[in-house]
Order: structure tokens, then sequence, then C-alpha cells
């Protein structure tokens, strides 16, 4: 159903005036969080930066945002937007064609999301002191704006977002879940188009700030929902799509970086329910003591089961398929790559069922900081001293159990998609999803 025949959603999406003001509330957010973190009370629950961030924006970005609205956020994330203006020398105006800055292409052997692996794994090992600890993640925060910046500057469009984002990587992986896309109406349009303002930009917009060709588009995965070349297409040829729950993932990637990146997430959501909701106290003391020799061990241990563990076995159920890769060779990377599309769904699902721990424990903390932001002792709304509690304490275990039943299942549908593709045997990663389910719920329940 293409939302876009609705003439308010396509006006609302082709002006630039309410992406700006959404745009600036978020920066505004962004940069109040950054100081509320250096300046304000260094107890994490009461700090604006530690609960808006970690615990408000986390709760939309992975309950609501990316199941939903795929890449919604950063259809809005302000994290992108100084760099933008600097490098375009202008907030609205589309500009003249002459390069501000570098304008350097990204170089091509980093064309690829490793780059984001890497930072979204530098967080995750540091995300006990991340997350609990107001200066260090103002000064995360500051980094990530800073680097986009200085990205901008020196490379073409918007290289940050596409290539290191730590954010962005599984946020892009993830959208290809998401019921919306943006999608051309008519390729045959785009064959005859001259000058293919939606990439190259025209006096109407931007050429796509993601370094995506739109009229190619078949994966929501590297769409940043930007809305320019709904603004410069001049043949009307833009839509976007309410489809159903993972249309994309028909056509399985065979990407070794997206496949690892399934694998980090997938990974990293058991490795957090472990540390932060199991029983295991000298886990949790090594992951919150930075730099001690159990930190390191703990290094060792979530990497190890990033990159060998859990792909190993994965690589070892796919060889005892009944029916073997064409290949002849064992499990070959097009088959391994193509399965992983399988961990997406429940990926997605681990996440959601740990993140409603995680946020419906600690939400009473974002009323206390709406009042006093800073932990200074305001009481801005009047709810600076609610007290703490769990919310929703008892429909907890049935949602978290939903949510993992139903993301086994969605895996398993995939899985055989999948496999259909490769012409081999869904049965293996079917299992393999199994039993992680298993251990997800033992963690969790
Ligand atoms: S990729 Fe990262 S920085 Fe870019 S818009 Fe998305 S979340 Fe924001
Ligand atoms: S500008 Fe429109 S018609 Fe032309 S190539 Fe892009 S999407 Fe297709
Ligand atoms: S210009 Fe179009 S294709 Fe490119 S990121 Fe923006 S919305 Fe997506």
């Amino acid at each position: 159903m293409e939302l876009t025949r609705n003439p308010f959603i396509k006006n609302a999406l082709k002006s630039r005036y309410p992406q700006l003001a959404v745009f600036i509330v978020m920066l505004v957010g962004y940069v109040f969080a950054i100081l509320a973190g250096l300046i304000g009370t260094p107890v994490g629950s009461h700090n604006f930066s530690i609960v808006f961030v970690w615990i408000a924006w986390w709760a939309i970005l992975i309950l609501v945002a990316v199941p939903f609205f795929g890449r919604g956020w950063c259809a809005v994330c302000p994290i992108p937007l100084p760099g933008e203006w600097l490098q375009r020398g202008a907030v609205l105006t589309p500009p003249d064609k002459k390069p501000k800055w570098l304008n350097l292409r990204w170089p091509k052997a980093l064309r690829n999301i490793w780059l984001q692996n890497i930072s979204f794994l530098l967080l995750a090992l540091f995300s006990s002191v991340l997350l609990t600890t107001p200066n260090i993640t103002a000064i995360v925060l500051a980094a990530m704006l800073f680097a986009a910046i200085g990205l901008s500057t020196i490379f073409e469009r918007r290289s940050f977002c596409r290539y290191l984002c730590p954010v962005g990587g599984f946020i892009g992986l993830y959208s290809q879940t998401a019921p919306i896309e943006l999608r051309i109406k008519e390729k045959q349009v785009c064959v005859t188009c001259d000058g293919k303002p939606c990439y190259n930009g025209s006096a109407n917009g931007y050429g796509c700030p993601w370094d995506v060709f739109p009229g190619g588009l078949t994966k929501n995965t590297y769409c940043g929902l930007c809305m320019e070349c709904i603004r410069t297409c001049p043949h009307d040829n833009i839509a976007i799509n309410l489809r159903p729950f993972s249309a994309d993932l028909s056509k399985p990637s065979t990407r070794m970086d997206e496949a690892f990146k399934a694998f980090i997430m997938f990974g990293s959501a058991m490795i957090y329910a472990g540390v932060l909701l199991g029983p295991w106290g000298a886990l949790k003391d090594a992951a919150y003591n930075v730099g001690t020799s159990a930190w390191f061990m703990y290094v060792i241990i979530f990497l190890g089961m990033i990159f060998i563990i859990l792909p190993g076995l994965f690589s070892f159920s796919l060889s005892l398929s009944p029916n073997p890769s064409p290949a002849g060779r064992g499990v070959g990377v097009r088959v391994f790559a193509s399965l992983a599309t399988a961990l997406l769904p429940l990926g997605l699902m681990f996440w959601v069922a740990f993140s409603l721990s995680f946020v419906l424990t600690n939400a009473t903390y974002i009323f206390v900081s709406l009042s006093d932001p800073l932990g200074l002792g305001w009481n801005l709304f009047g709810t600076a001293n609610t007290a703490w509690q769990p919310m929703l304490t008892s429909i907890l275990a049935p949602a978290q159990t939903l949510a993992l039943v139903g993301g086994l299942i969605w895996s398993a549908r995939t899985a055989q998609k999948a496999a259909g593709e490769v012409k081999v045997s869904s049965i293996p990663v079917i299992i393999y999803c199994f039993i992680a389910t298993l251990a997800m719920l033992w963690l969790l329940l």
C-alpha cells in the first residue's frame, strides 16, 4: 500500500520544514544530553544523559522505531546534521554544485560495514561503564557528533552514517524486517530519466546522501529515509509503501560483513542478558571493572562467543545438513551468509525481550529525570521524587516469551526461504535458532 498517495503525507515529506523542526528538537536534546553528562550529577540513574539516551531513546528505538519504521530513526537523527550543513554550506536550500570541502570518495576497500561492526563492538565492550557513567556517555555522544562533522569535511555525502556509525549498522540490518519501505514506482521511468537527479541532486534537493541510487533499491539496509529523492525526482517516481514484515529477507544477503553483523547483534543480546540480568556476580564485576585482568578475560569471552563459538556452531550445523552446499566444499561463504539472514528476526526479538526487562525495570527514572535532568534538586514538573519501582512486572515474562517464540517462528520461516535460495536444508538453522531461543529464555526468565 502506497502511503505517499495520501497528499497530506506526501506534502509533509516533500517539504523540508516539518523534518527540520523535528531535527532541531532532536539536536537540542542531543546537545543537552552532552551538557548534562558533563555538568550534571555523576549518579547515572538521575542524569538526563543516561536516562534519556539509554532508557528512553533505547526503548523507543528497539521496541518501536526499528521493528515498525526500519530506519525511521535515521530520518530524524541529529548526529549527521551539523556536518551535513557544513558540507553543503546550507541548512535548507540546495547549494550550487561546487563542493565546499574536500568531497573525496570513501575508500573502496572500506565500502562495507566492517568499521560499523568494530565501532559497535567497542561500545558494547565498554557498555557497562557507558550505560552508567554520565560523563562517558557525554564524551561518546560528542565524539560521534565531531566524527560526523570531520568526515563530512573530508568525504562526500554521509560517510559517517554509511560506514562508521555504530548504531546505523544494526538499524540498517534490522530495517529489512520492517513493514515500510522507500522504493521507485516504475523501473522503466528510471531507465529513461535524464541526469538521475535522485542520485546527482538538482535545484530541488540533494543527491542521495547515503550514496545509493534510489532507482536500484531492493532493500532497506542502506536507505536512511532522508526523503531527498522524494524532493528531487522530477517524475514523482518515488513511493513510501507499507508492506508485509521482513519482505527484504526473501532475497538473503551474501555479504560476510552483514552476516557477521547478524552474529554480533545476536550474540551481544545473549551476553548482555547474562551480564545485566543473570545471577553471575563475577561476570558482572568483570564487565564493570574496565582495564582489569577480569575485564580482559570478559573481552576475550565476548569476542570469542561472537566471532568463533556462535558462527562456528552455525557453520558446523550447516555442514550436517542432509542436503550439503552445492559447491561440495563444506559450507561455502554464500550459503553461510545467506542463512545467517535467518538470524535477523530472532536477533531483533532477542533485543526486544532483553530491552523489555531493562526498560521496564528502569522506566521510573524517566519521570525523575524529566523534573530534575541534571540531578541538582530541581522539581520542574513535580515528578522528581517518584519512587523507583519496576513497571508492568506482571506482563514482563509473558511478553518476553511471546517475543522469543514469535522470533523463533519468524526466523524459521526466513530460514526456509533463505535455504531455498541456496538450495540447502533449513533444518540445521531452525535447530540452531531453537537452541539459542531456549538459552535466551533461560537467561531472561
Ligand atoms: S546512521 Fe547513525 S548517525 Fe546516521 S542517521 Fe542513523 S543513527 Fe544517526
Ligand atoms: S530521479 Fe526519479 S525517475 Fe529519475 S532515476 Fe531517480 S527515481 Fe528514477
Ligand atoms: S535519497 Fe532516497 S534513497 Fe537516498 S537515503 Fe534518502 S530516502 Fe533513501
